[in-house]
């Protein structure tokens, strides 16, 4: 069995600059883990501007924010296509790679492992399965990473700021949606945004509730409900955007406490278990990747006073 000073689970934003400033602070065994192909979490698939290494929104895309943290951690253990796949009775994690699976133990472990969004079934949308359903994560990755064009005409479902994201993506794909549709009676986002929207020539329609999806193999239309009223709409797409959730995958069962979906933490990222901390997207908010880097240096000074 492997044995680290500090094992870190997931390689995005939290994760990584968590790294980068631990090792900063001269700590010297820290392996990161992280499941996909490469470093950098969400924003490697999100070609839009809007990020920034601090805090606030900026001007870079997504993945030359990805690409920078890439490079600035490329000293450290990153060990990527490698999946946490959750905590044995004795505290120590079972991790799965190309070589197998093995049992990592480490005097600390952070969980840095973001959000997803809510899927079909969780939102309790009826109809069949279809070809043209996805969520912003999926459609960014198909656009972004694969250079594919899924759709022409869909339907945004949503009104949080990653709504919006997905307008630019459609705009990027030279794709009009049909309308964005708010499953509730307010525009989670600033009201500007749905100016934006409707600038991009987009209609917003809020109020609005999505109920089935219809279609035989690709989806054809949807059904919606306002005001007690039922209508279709057509459309070859369905973007289902934000309700995000904290991946729980790793202490849903109990191993953590929990509460609202995510693991509960002290104001010094620590949570239950007194040598397993957490950060970034993972305590159960979409914050912006800034915010989530800040978190990263912060918990590095909670663990190296
Ligand atoms: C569509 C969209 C648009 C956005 N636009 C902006 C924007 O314009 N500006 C901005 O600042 N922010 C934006 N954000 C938010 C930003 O992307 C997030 O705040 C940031 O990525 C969160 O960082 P994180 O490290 O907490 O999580 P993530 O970026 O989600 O990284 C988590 C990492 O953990 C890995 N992981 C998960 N489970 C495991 C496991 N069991 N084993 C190993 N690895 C695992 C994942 O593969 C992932 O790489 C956007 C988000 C979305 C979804």
């Amino acid at each position: 069995m492997e044995h680290h000073d500090i094992v870190i689970i997931g390689g995005g934003p939290a994760g990584l600059s968590t790294a980068l400033a631990l090792s900063q602070a001269g700590v010297k065994d820290i392996v990161v883990l992280e499941r996909e192909a490469e470093t950098g979490g969400i924003p490697r698939h999100c070609g839009h501007m809007g990020f920034a290494p601090y805090k606030n929104f900026g001007l870079m895309t997504g993945p030359n924010l990805a690409r920078q943290l890439q490079d600035q951690t490329k000293h450290l253990d990153i060990r990527t296509a490698t999946t946490a796949l959750g905590f044995t009775l004795h505290g120590t994690l079972r991790v799965h790679s190309a070589n197998g699976i093995i049992e990592i133990s480490a005097n600390k472990i952070i969980l840095a492992t973001g959000t997803r969004e809510s899927s079909r079934a969780a939102r309790l949308v009826g109809g069949n399965k279809l070809k043209g359903i996805m969520n912003t994560g999926e459609l960014q990755q198909r656009v972004y990473l694969n250079g594919e064009r899924p759709f022409k005409r869909p339907v945004i479902i949503g009104s949080e700021w990653v709504s919006y994201s997905t307008l630019l993506t459609c705009r990027h794909l030279q794709v009009k949606p049909v309308m964005m549709l708010t499953e509730t009676s307010v525009n989670a986002a600033p009201s500007y945004f749905a100016y934006g929207a409707r600038l991009l020539g987009t209609k917003v329609l809020q109020h609005a509730k999505l109920i089935a999806i219809h279609g035989k193999t690709t989806v054809e239309a949807i059904e919606i409900e306002q005001s007690g009223r039922i209508g279709m709409v057509d459309c070859d797409g369905v973007i289902l955007t934000g309700r995000f959730r904290s991946e729980d995958a790793l202490y849903s069962n109990g191993y953590l406490e929990h509460e609202d979906h995510a693991p509960k933490v002290t104001d010094s990222f620590k949570t239950s278990r007194p040598n397993i901390y957490a950060v970034g997207n993972v305590l159960g908010h979409l914050e912006t990747a800034g915010r989530c880097m800040a978190q990263g240096r912060d918990l590095a000074k909670v663990l190296t006073p």
